[in-house]
């Protein structure tokens, strides 16, 4: 069955024009899909029923099929989605007093094996199409629509988006161009660990949208130890790639900076960060760790975080603290998936 999702917009040309279709119905079935965000043909009211009954028969608008949807006490939402393959991602619908934000994601799994992440300890299982992670974006928005709209989007869920450069690229594409979904640049971020040679050829090839760096240490010891990329791409390495990244005048680079207790939390460390993001217009994610079962790390007390923000801050940097949302349905950062797959995994029943 054809996914109408997975198609551009020559394809889908071709493929109602296959189906005996005049060419305008092709522009009429892409708006459907994209603007008005549409997940079936009855929906499609401006096509005659029979024609929406073929394309029923042969055609699905999108591949990916919810099958989970928690709610958690702050609001945030995270929607489990199988794919047509058995293998399953998740979003994460965040709500702010200004925006709606998507947190979605790249692959299932990753495998850059950051220590304290869950998705890295799933390893990697495959990348998404282009299409699976526009889908979960036209899902959200029919989730959310007519009451509201998403406004941003982030590369922060499952995943490292550079290592699945081109499907990512197209999906960035898909999400900015005005004929599809049409969000600005502006609002959207991919989120990286730091992966050199794809921030380098987004800045060459675009579509140059926000870039998000989990930075998480001062030292090539520190960070190293906690992200193996870092061994390949260290710390100045990452640097100049920032420094080089052809961002717009009034854009900055947003570094996340995971604290975790005795192990990058000292003043020091503030002072370092302080030091290594000269010359970088950027702005700090701070993020206490979100701790999970089985993990090694733990976060700061609240009086550290303070502290080290306040070393940032006097510095001139912009340094918010990032409370973890939707941590009691496990939708915080670096949890995705992980009660799913542990679901999965569990003792059968006798
Ligand atoms: N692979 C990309 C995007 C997904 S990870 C990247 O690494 O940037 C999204 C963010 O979650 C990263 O900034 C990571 O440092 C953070 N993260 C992972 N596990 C976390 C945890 N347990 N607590 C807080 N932040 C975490
Ligand atoms: Fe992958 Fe990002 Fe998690 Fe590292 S932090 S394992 S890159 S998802």
């Amino acid at each position: 069955m054809t996914t109408l999702t997975a198609l551009s917009t020559e394809e889908l040309e071709a493929f109602t024009r296959a189906m005996g279709m005049p060419a305008y119905r092709a522009r009429q079935i892409h708006k459907w899909i994209y603007q008005a965000g549409c997940g079936s043909f009855d929906r499609m009211t401006d096509l005659p029923k029979d024609l929406r009954a073929r394309l029923s028969a042969e055609a699905r608008v999108r591949s990916l099929e919810e099958v989970g949807r928690q709610v958690s006490e702050d609001g945030t939402e995270k929607f489990l989605f199988r794919l047509s393959d058995t293998e399953s991602v998740e979003s994460v619908l965040m709500f702010d007093a200004d925006r709606t934000t998507l947190c979605v994601s790249s692959q299932v799994g990753c495998a850059m094996g950051c220590r304290f992440c869950v998705t890295g300890a799933l390893g990697f299982r495959r990348n998404l199409q282009a299409h699976e992670i526009v889908e979960q974006v036209l899902h959200a928005r029919e989730r959310l629509r007519p009451e509201s709209d998403l406004t941003n989007i982030v590369f922060m869920g499952m995943g490292e988006p550079f290592q699945n450069f081109e499907e990512v690229q197209t999906a960035l594409g898909r999400l900015i161009s005005p004929g599809y979904v049409g969000l600005s640049k502006r609002k959207v971020t991919v989120s990286t660990c730091g992966h050199v040679e794809g921030i380098q050829r987004l800045g060459r090839e675009g579509p140059i949208v926000n870039l998000a760096i989990s930075l998480n240490a001062t030292t090539d010891e520190t960070r190293s130890r906690l992200m193996p990329v870092n061994r390949k791409w260290p710390l100045k390495e990452l640097l100049r790639a920032c420094r080089e990244f052809p961002l717009k005048p009034t854009r900055r680079i947003t570094f996340e900076y995971v604290l975790f207790a005795g192990v990058n939390d000292t003043l020091e460390d503030a002072r370092r960060l302080v030091r290594l993001l000269k010359g970088i217009r950027s702005k700090v994610n701070l993020i206490p760790f979100n701790p999970h079962p089985g993990s090694e790390f733990s976060k700061p007390g609240d009086e550290q975080v303070l502290a080290f923000q306040q070393v940032l801050v006097e510095a001139g940097l912009t340094a918010p603290v990032r409370k973890s949302k939707g941590a009691d349905i496990a939708a915080a950062c670096g949890q995705l998936k992980a009660a799913y797959t542990a679901r999965q995994k569990g003792p059968k029943p006798n």
